[in-house]
């Protein structure tokens, strides 16, 4: 007989919030993301999704409230930022390639500089991310030989080569050409089948119905919602979720 292994919380947000100025962006967000689940989250534009993200990997600080990774409260002075930022991948609506150096620098740098991997193993650990996301055999080309949604693997295969405990999508498929778009959900539907921890800012609906565990409504700095896919897309609770779905879906 085997025991099943408690499920673990990957990712947690205890209360945080964040104003710009005098702006609130995020009001006492509350959420917590289970190690191997995808968790989803949607909403309006202007509504607190990037900046939720970028409280994960430090790239903002909240103003009050705790972000855990694993057993880590992030947001505890003294972190060590790097580190942080290795643990959490980030994948950006535009790929921030460097133009000048090959795909496989791209994918071998910071695991050099941040974890201080020699160059063959790091070109090693990039090959076979690069493999992973079906772009084996290019190594030798610049960004710019590239389409968009090569590029954007790219960038998935920089994050994962640093070996992340979760990894952050923000709208990685909303700057690409539609015929694009496939791919790169079909690299993170792999990623999330392969049990990776994913918090994903998608405006893909049927990737949020089919992929993600849970799905999370933000609106004005709130979340206002998170459900099963089911419950969120088929029986969502509040109004202005309801109102939201009625004008995407
Ligand atoms: P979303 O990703 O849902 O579109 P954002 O998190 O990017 O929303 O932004 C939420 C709000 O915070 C918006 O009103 C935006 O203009 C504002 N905002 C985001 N980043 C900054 C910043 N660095 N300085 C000031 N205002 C910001
Ligand atoms: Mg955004």
């Amino acid at each position: 007989m085997t025991t099943e292994a408690p499920v673990r919380t990957a990712v947690r947000y205890e209360r945080i919030s964040k104003s710009f100025g005098a702006t609130p962006v995020l009001r006492e967000i509350e959420l917590d993301v289970p190690g191997g689940t995808t968790t989803c989250i949607v909403g309006p534009s202007g509504s607190g999704k990037s900046t939720l993200l970028r409280c994960t990997n430090l790239l903002e600080v909240p103003d009050s409230g705790r972000v855990l990774v694993g057993d880590e409260a992030i947001t505890d002075r003294g972190a060590d930022i790097d580190r942080i930022r290795s643990r959490v991948g980030m994948v950006f609506q535009r790929f921030h390639l460097f133009p000048h150096r090959t795909v496989l620098d791209n994918v071998t740098l910071a695991q050099q500089q941040v974890l201080g991997r020699s160059r063959d193993e790091a070109a090693t650990i990039a090959r076979r991310e690069l493999d992973s996301v079906g772009l084996a055999g290019l190594e030798d080309r610049r960004p710019a030989q590239l389409s968009g949604g090569q590029q954007q693997r790219v960038a998935i295969a920089r994050s994962l080569a640093m070996n992340p405990e979760v990894m952050l999508f923000d709208e990685a498929t909303s700057a690409l050409d539609p015929e694009l778009v496939k791919g790169v959900l079909g690299v993170m539907r792999e990623l999330a089948s392969r049990g990776m921890t994913m918090i994903v800012v998608t405006h893909e609906m049927r990737f949020a119905r089919e992929v993600a565990h849970q799905v999370a409504f933000l609106d004005h700095g709130r979340l206002i919602e998170t459900a099963s896919p089911e419950e969120f897309f088929d029986a969502p609770r509040s109004p202005r979720l309801r109102t939201f779905l009625e004008q995407v879906l």
